[in-house]
C-alpha cells in the first residue's frame, strides 16, 4: 500500500468563486492580494452549475497564472457536457496553463433536482479524473512529438506533476445510503488516479476526524484536506446548510442569533472556524482549505488565529456580511 503523504508543516489553501457582477468583481480584486500574499499552497476556483461560469471562471484562474505564483486550481463538473465538451474544456484549461484541477460531480443547474437526469455523458467525478489523465497524456504526446502551438505541453511532458484532486463528504454525500458508500467512492476516485481529496464544509470536527479515520482504514491514502468556513451570520448559516444538506449545527447557530450587530456575528462565526482549524490540525495535519466567499478578512483571522499566517501580516477584522454575498 503507497504511503499517505503528509506536509512537514500544515499548509492552508482558499476557494474562490468566479463574480457575477461588476461590483462583485471588483470585491474579489481588492481580496486577491491579501490572500495571495497570506502564500496559499493553492487557490481553487469553483465552476457553475451545467457550464455557467465557463469563461469567468477561466478568467480568474488566468490573473492568477499571470499574476501570481501560486497555484491555480480548476473545479470543473460533469455536468451537461457531452465527452467531447469536456474533453475540449480539459484541453483549454490544461492549454491556458492550469496543471491542477478538482473534478467533481457536479451540482443540479437551476431548475433541476437531485435524481434528475442533468449530467452529460459522464456519470461520477472518477469518470472526469480518468478523463483528464487521457487528455493530460495526450498533451505529454504533443510535446514529444514537437506539435506546435502548445504552450502548456513542454511543462506536462517535463514530468510537472498534474494535480487532480476530487470530493470527500464527513458526513456522507446526501445522495449515498451511509458514509462506508462514501468512502468507497473515495476509494474508487483514488483508484481512477486522484492525488489529493477536499472535503465538503463540515461544523464538527469530530466528523471529520472520524472520517479519515475511517477512510484510511479502509485504504484510502490520498491527503484529504479538511474544508472550513467562516460562517459570518445566522442567515448565511441557514442558507449554506440548505445548499449543502449538511446538519445543522444548533450550538452556533444559537450562538450567532444570540448577537445584537452583524460584527458580532462575525466574531463568533470566526472563532468558531478557528476552534474548528485548530481541532483538526491539531490531530491531522493535512492543512486546511478555507471557503473565502471571495472575502479575505475572517479567512486570514482564522489562519491567524492558529499560527498559520505570517505575523508581520497587518491584522483587518472580519467585517459583517455583504447583503449580495449570501
Ligand atoms: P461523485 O464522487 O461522483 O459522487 C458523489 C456521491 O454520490 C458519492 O459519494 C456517492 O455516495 C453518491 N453516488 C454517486 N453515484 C451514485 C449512484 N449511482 N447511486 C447512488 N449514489 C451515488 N459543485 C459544482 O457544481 N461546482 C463546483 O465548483 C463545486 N465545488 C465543490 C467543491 C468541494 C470541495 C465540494 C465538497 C463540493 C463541490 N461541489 C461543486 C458540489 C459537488 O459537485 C456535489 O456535491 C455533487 O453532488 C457531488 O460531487 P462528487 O464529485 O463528490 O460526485
Amino acid at each position: 500500500m503507497s504511503t499517505i503523504v503528509v506536509p512537514e508543516r500544515p499548509t492552508f489553501s482558499f476557494e474562490l468563486y468566479p463574480p457575477r457582477t461588476a461590483e462583485a468583481e471588483a470585491g474579489l480584486l481588492a481580496s486577491l492580494d491579501p490572500l495571495v500574499a497570506a502564500g496559499p499552497e493553492f487557490i481553487s476556483v469553483t465552476y457553475g452549475a451545467n457550464g455557467s461560469s465557463r469563461t469567468s471562471s477561466l478568467a480568474v484562474l488566468l490573473r492568477l497564472l499571470a499574476e501570481t505564483d501560486i497555484r491555480a486550481m480548476a473545479h470543473l463538473t460533469c455536468v451537461g457536457s457531452s465527452y467531447a465538451d469536456a474533453t475540449r474544456l480539459i484541453r483549454e484549461f490544461l492549454d491556458a496553463g492550469v496543471t491542477s484541477f478538482l473534478a467533481l460531480r457536479g451540482d443540479p443547474p437551476a431548475g433541476a433536482v437531485e435524481g434528475d437526469d442533468f449530467l452529460g455523458d459522464l456519470h461520477s467525478a472518477g469518470e472526469l479524473v480518468q478523463l483528464i489523465h487521457r487528455v493530460q497524456a495526450e498533451r505529454e504526446q504533443f510535446s514529444l512529438n514537437d506539435v506546435p502551438g502548445f504552450p502548456n505541453a513542454k511543462r506536462l511532458a517535463s514530468g510537472h506533476k498534474v494535480t487532480i484532486a476530487v470530493a470527500a463528504f464527513p458526513n456522507g454525500h446526501p445522495r449515498s445510503r451511509s458514509v462506508e458508500q462514501d468512502i468507497d467512492t473515495l476509494l474508487a476516485k483514488q483508484a481512477a488516479g486522484a492525488n489529493l481529496a477536499i472535503t465538503q464544509l463540515f461544523f464538527d470536527a469530530e466528523d471529520y476526524l472520524r472520517f479519515v479515520d475511517q477512510a484510511r482504514a479502509a485504504g484510502v491514502t490520498l491527503r484529504i484536506l479538511p474544508g472550513v468556513m467562516p460562517v459570518l451570520s445566522a442567515q448565511r448559516l441557514r442558507r449554506i446548510v440548505d445548499l449543502t444538506g449538511e446538519r445543522l449545527p444548533t450550538d452556533l447557530l444559537r450562538a450567532l442569533e444570540k448577537q445584537d450587530s452583524p460584527e458580532a456575528q462575525a466574531r463568533v462565526g470566526v472563532a468558531h472556524a478557528t476552534e474548528l482549524a485548530r481541532r483538526v490540525l491539531g490531530e491531522d495535519r493535512a492543512g486546511l482549505h478555507l471557503y473565502t466567499f471571495n472575502r479575505h478578512e475572517a479567512v486570514l483571522e482564522v489562519l491567524r488565529g492558529v499560527g498559520l499566517l505570517d505575523p508581520t501580516m497587518s491584522p483587518s477584522p472580519a467585517r459583517s456580511e455583504r447583503k449580495d454575498h449570501v
